[in-house]
């Protein structure tokens, strides 16, 4: 369906959890968080059934995220039921992949068709520094089993200054042996990323220019994603640039959100949205369902104010949201 900016809306990024089993310094404090307890979340028959309301008002694609979605207990049964409603045509999975290549192969059976995973650094000591809780290797393990599954695999990368900038070339590196995208993604200032201080997109490519004298030419994306693409001469991998902050592509933007708690969010920037947990444990039906979530859609706001001050800012963090 469109919005009322005439944007065809077919992109549902669906968070089933805001627990994690890291503690991003970017993304959540390191103690005392508080999660949402078993009944504050939507079961997985209420998630099922905003996915299937919004697939008949054309919801194509779902992204599960989090927090981190693979401590959600049957979330790899979840994804194949949603895989199953009528006029879903691709299911994918953000991760940060600690607990994936255990998971990958009842995964790809239930029909998961990539997966995005998120790693900041390569190296064992920092990665365990940014991630308060987290060993490198068991991501690294599982970017290689989901290769060769032959499913796709993004790799999603936040660029912090004075964290990881000197690694972006091994990351851009990945992509010669690798059949994967690696994607840098500018830090948005939400919750306790408030702190830190990102690097723009504009800067990475410039130090890639600098380093990389094979350097090929700007491939323009065709999945219709936020991305933009380079590709290393040669290289099996694209690297690809997702810059929010520097660079809106909010009138492009095909997606709506939910949040763990049943919270249909219609821009990351925003805390706009409707309560769907509320009314679908009042009961409501089908054609009621899917008239709100009809109404939610519609009225998407134009584009996202990161830079600017605005009385309806998304004041939570980003595990509480979903990336
Ligand atoms: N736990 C999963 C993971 O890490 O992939 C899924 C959720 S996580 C919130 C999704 C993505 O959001 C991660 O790639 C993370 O780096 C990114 N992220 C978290 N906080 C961010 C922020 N303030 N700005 C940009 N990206 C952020
Ligand atoms: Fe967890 Fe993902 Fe946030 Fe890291 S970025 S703390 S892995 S939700």
């Amino acid at each position: 369906m469109k919005d009322r900016f005439g944007r065809e809306i077919d992109y549902l990024r669906v968070s089933v959890t805001d627990n994690c089993n890291l503690r991003c310094v970017y993304c959540m404090d390191e103690k005392d968080n508080k999660f949402l307890k078993k009944d504050e979340k939507l079961t997985d028959d209420e998630i099922y059934r905003v996915v299937k309301e919004s697939a008949k008002l054309g919801i194509k694609k779902v992204r599960i995220t989090g927090g981190e979605p693979l401590v959600r207990p049957g979330v790899v049964d979840l994804i194949g039921k949603i895989n199953s409603i009528e006029g879903i045509e691709e299911i994918y999975l953000t991760t940060n992949g600690i607990l994936l290549a255990d998971r990958l192969d009842e995964l790809v059976k239930n029909g998961l068709k990539g997966v995005n995973i998120s790693l900041d650094s390569l190296k064992e000591d920092r990665f365990n520094k940014l991630t308060r809780l987290g060993h490198v290797d068991n991501v690294l393990a599982a970017i290689d089993k989901a290769i060769s599954l032959g499913i796709k695999v993004k790799l999603n990368t936040v660029i912090v200054n004075d964290i990881n900038k000197d690694e972006i070339m091994d990351f851009v590196n990945l992509t010669k042996e690798k059949e994967i995208d690696v994607r840098f993604i500018e830090l948005m200032p939400i919750g306790i990323a408030i702190n830190y201080k990102g690097v723009a997109n504009e800067e990475v490519l410039n130090i890639i220019r600098r380093k990389a004298s094979d350097f090929e030419e700007v491939v323009r994306n065709q999945s219709g994603g936020p991305a933009t693409y380079i590709r290393l001469n040669g290289a099996k991998g694209k690297v690809g640039f997702i810059s929010a902050m520097s660079n809106c592509f909010c009138e492009d933007c095909n997606r709506i959100r939910l949040t763990p708690e049943g919270f249909l969010k219609q821009c990351l920037h925003f805390d706009y949205g409707v309560d769907l947990k509320s009314i679908l444990r009042e009961g409501v039906n089908d054609e009621k369902l899917k008239e709100v979530i009809y109404n939610n859609i519609y009225d998407k706001p134009e584009k996202h104010l990161f830079l600017e001050d605005s009385e309806h800012k998304e004041l939570k963090f980003m595990n509480q949201i979903g990336g």
